[in-house]
């Protein structure tokens, strides 16, 4: 029997040369002989690659120079990697970027989502296609694999459910289990007609959750910019404290929450087969990191300080002050679903209904326009949702001290406040 071990790298850790060259010191420091490892696009590349999707249904004269951008990017850390552009993976590289220009140039599809899953899992392929020739050019072999080979999923694009028979059946006839296998993170392929999809942004995790589950590797390991798992969102506050272990439980509320350093839905499969996560950081390859597995909630016992930016905060009261009744509020769930908002916080009152949601796909005007038939609303953009969990009452006025709080809500271990900054 071969154990064999999930790694994940990020784009923080490949976004130039000197991150793939770090990434093959990671893999020599941690020794590892029988691993998958997942990569993501390079640095920002999905957003560049996104904005190519949208110059191509709005704007399409800046097609070229959007993609030219995204050449450009690759081209440079491929410079900074090997010594002579005679090297088979320009090419390579340049054979991606063609495929993706004939994709634009036949398509004739007008959903967005789909264009969307075939233009931006090209970050991916890039990035998966100079790390693997680079690790091969440093003497670590290794087999190149193609993740939609594996995955398998629903056609629900941009944000695609996995098929889990089929991807589990796919991986254990594909996956060679010893020695090393480069492979992308976020990107699958539905079970139609094996058109490429996608997982959702910052999927990746996912995606070596996913091996991990179907493999019953041994453990997981994402690497980070970040020692591992904080007790709070280091982009905002200045004081943070390394967590040591963590139970699934916890990490999966952490999670859900918002710590963005663990994308929700990897912890599922874990747990369901008690696979331990761990979160290290790739510039300290030797450091302990966070354990997500069985055991104490949380060591340290501390409070943890999650916050989502840029969310709306939205109530609504019937148009003649009668009550919000059972009716109403499932249309707006109905409305909510059908425009694609996450519903982070509710709130409800005898006339009004207030929730808090994620406007990730840019569909606000739209479901105003249609709650607008309905009901009276209010709006705020812009806001930011807190979350703390296991935190003291002194703690929670600190934080409420410097802000307007719109919206309050508690319960045993959590505390949620919508402020206005
Ligand atoms: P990746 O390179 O894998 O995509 P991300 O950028 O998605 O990595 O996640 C790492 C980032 O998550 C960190 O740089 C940090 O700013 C942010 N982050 C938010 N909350 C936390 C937390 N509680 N602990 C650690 N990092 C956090
Ligand atoms: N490249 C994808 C993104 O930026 C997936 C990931 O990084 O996890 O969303
Ligand atoms: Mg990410």
């Amino acid at each position: 029997m071969v154990y064999m071990k999930v790694f994940k790298f990020g784009g923080a850790s490949v976004k130039d040369a000197e991150g793939v060259k770090n990434l093959a010191k990671v893999l020599e420091v941690a020794g590892e002989k029988d691993l998958i490892v997942v990569i993501s696009a390079m640095g920002k590349m999905t957003n560049a690659f996104e904005l190519v999707v949208t110059n191509y249904f709005g704007n399409i004269q800046e097609v070229t120079t959007s993609i030219n951008e995204i050449v450009h990017y690759h081209h440079k850390i491929l410079e900074g990697l090997f010594s002579t552009d005679k090297h088979p993976v320009f090419l390579k590289v340049n054979q991606l970027i063609a495929e993706l220009s004939q994709f634009l140039d036949k398509n004739k599809s007008k959903q967005h989502p789909f264009v969307y899953d075939q233009v931006v899992s090209y970050g991916e392929l890039i990035s998966t296609t100079i790390v693997s020739a680079y690790l091969e050019e440093t003497g670590i072999k290794n087999t190149f694999l193609d993740a939609r080979d594996c995955i398998i999923t629903d056609t629900k694009y941009r944000d695609a459910n996995v098929k889990w028979e089929a991807t589990q059946q796919r991986i254990s006839e594909v996956i060679n289990k010893k020695g090393i296998t480069i492979t992308q993170g976020f990107i699958a392929s539905e079970y139609k007609h094996n058109l490429t999809t996608t997982l959702g942004r910052e999927g990746s995790d996912y995606t070596a959750a996913i091996f991990a589950y179907c493999l019953n590797a041994d453990s997981v390991t994402i690497w980070k910019d970040v020692p591992g798992v904080l007790n709070a969102d280091p982009r905002y506050f200045k004081k943070t404290t390394l967590l040591n272990h963590i139970s699934y439980k916890e990490a999966i509320e952490l999670a859900f929450y918002g710590a963005s350093v663990i994308h929700p839905k990897t912890l599922q499969p874990l747990q369901r087969k008690e696979i331990p996560l761990y979160v290290k950081s790739f510039l300290n390859p030797a450091g302990a990191g966070t354990c997500v597995g069985k055991g104490a909630t949380l060591d340290p016992k501390t409070s943890c300080f999650i916050l989502k930016s840029n969310q709306v905060l939205i109530s609504l009261s019937s148009l003649d002050f009668n009550f919000m009744m059972e009716d109403h509020i499932g249309d707006v769930f109905k409305w909510l679903h059908e425009f694609k908002m996450k519903v982070e916080l509710i709130q409800n009152s005898a006339i009004s209904f207030t929730v808090c949601v994620d406007n990730k796909y840019d569909s606000l005007d739209a479901l105003l326009a249609k709650l607008r038939g309905a009901f009276k609303v209010s709006w705020n953009e812009g806001v930011t949702l807190f979350t703390i969990r296991h935190a003291t009452p002194v703690e929670v006025k600190r934080l409420e001290a410097d802000k307007t709080v719109l919206l309050k809500q508690e319960n045993r271990d959590t505390v949620q406040l919508v402020v206005m900054e």
